[in-house]
């Protein structure tokens, strides 16, 4: 658990951000300003421009957000994360039950722990032993700083002894930018904790250890090229830090909660969505994560992605639980739910929780 130092930095730092100032109307109603800026309905854009329609395929990805309590508190967290939220937290009996459908879905080969900072909730070890247990593959999506906190003193061991693919947050290799979004003293946590995952085989070679770094822009602006940027990212790491690292992911900066709250901040809503549509791009709509992965809730509830799951926007399948499923594969022909933040998976290059999707 945080520190008081840092539950006070946390706070101070969302009372900036501006967190606290909206309530649920205003953001229902920020949302509904969007309708008016003019962004055409995603799925009707998809079908004129010949894209595959949004319809689920046999799910491969079972992606867990076990709670949405975190050490930090960053400006674009699209899941409003922070110390402060100590109450939205996966139980018990829901995380047998996200076993149990595993168990019954052959067709899953990943589990993919997110949250909040996964690592500090109660379930994350019994769903990773249990999921590697079945040979399942686990990726936990880490903030680096995690390794840091009280208790988490055996955590890149107990990862490298399950095999856990770990993507972790890092927005830039400049300190400057990457405390600006992230908070003061980040960068050089992160670092440390990179050499530490380091140390036990992490991002090196032939070691079986994968260690991928998850890039999203400082701005309302695009990624640039995933494998431009992976160079710069290798060379600067390497030479100036001494890290190694597998492969770099770029994610574009959904135009949802925090993210929406600094647009709207900034007054570039509308230049934001129009960069969105103007970038859309058929052949990145084709891989977007959607199609074959179900996102589940701390609380069980099921979603098509996790960014409906953080605007509250569940599957269409009458199954709306994971205690309503037997396997993943019961969604299999449902359609799936869309709105304009979609155009934010297909600008570009496409962006997903596995980077660019062409
Ligand atoms: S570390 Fe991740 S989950 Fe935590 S506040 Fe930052 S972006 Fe959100
Ligand atoms: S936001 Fe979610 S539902 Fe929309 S295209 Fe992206 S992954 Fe699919």
């Amino acid at each position: 658990m945080a520190t008081d130092d840092e539950f006070q930095t946390a706070k101070t730092r969302l009372e900036t951000l501006g967190q606290k100032a909206l309530t649920k109307e205003e953001r229902a109603r920020r949302r509904r300003a969007l309708d008016t800026i003019g962004v055409p309905s995603f799925e009707s854009y998809l079908e004129t421009r010949g894209g595959k329609a949004l319809i689920r395929e046999p799910t491969t990805i079972l992606q867990v957000n076990i709670g949405l309590y975190c050490n930090q508190a960053c400006a674009h967290c699209h899941v409003e994360s922070s110390p402060l939220r100590t109450t939205e937290v996966m139980d018990a009996a829901t995380a047998q039950a996200v076993v149990r459908v595993l168990k019954n879905s052959s067709n899953v080969k990943t589990l993919d722990l997110t949250g909040g900072a996964p690592e500090l909730h109660e379930q994350f070890r019994f769903l990773v032993r249990e999921a590697r247990a079945l040979g399942v593959d686990v990726i936990d999506r880490c903030n680096l700083t995690v390794l840091y906190e009280e208790g988490q003193e055996d955590l890149p061991q107990f990862l490298a002894e399950n095999k856990v693919k770990v993507v972790a947050s890092l927005p830039c290799y400049s300190e400057a930018n990457t405390d600006a979004q992230r908070g003061k003293g980040v960068f050089e946590r992160s670092i440390a904790a990179l050499r530490d995952l380091n140390a036990v085989g992490y991002g090196v070679e032939g070691s079986g250890l994968e260690l991928d770094l998850m890039y999203n822009p400082g701005g309302a602006f695009l990624p640039p090229a995933q494998e431009n940027l992976e160079v710069a990212y290798r060379s600067e790491l390497r030479d100036t830090w001494g890290v190694e690292f597998s492969r770099l992911f770029t994610l574009t900066n959904m135009p949802i909660k925090r993210f929406a709250d600094y647009l709207h901040r900034e007054g570039k809503t509308s230049e934001y969505m129009s960069l969105l549509v103007e970038n859309f791009n058929v052949a990145a709509s084709v891989g977007v994560m959607c199609r074959d992965l179900i996102s589940v809730s701390w609380d069980g509830t099921l979603y098509d992605c996790d960014f409906n799951q953080q605007l509250d926007m569940p599957v269409r399948d009458e199954k709306k639980t994971i205690f309503d499923l037997d396997s993943c594969d019961d969604l299999v022909g449902s359609r799936i739910v869309a709105d304009n933040h979609c155009f934010g998976c297909t600008a570009g290059s496409g962006s997903s929780c596995s980077g660019a999707t062409i």
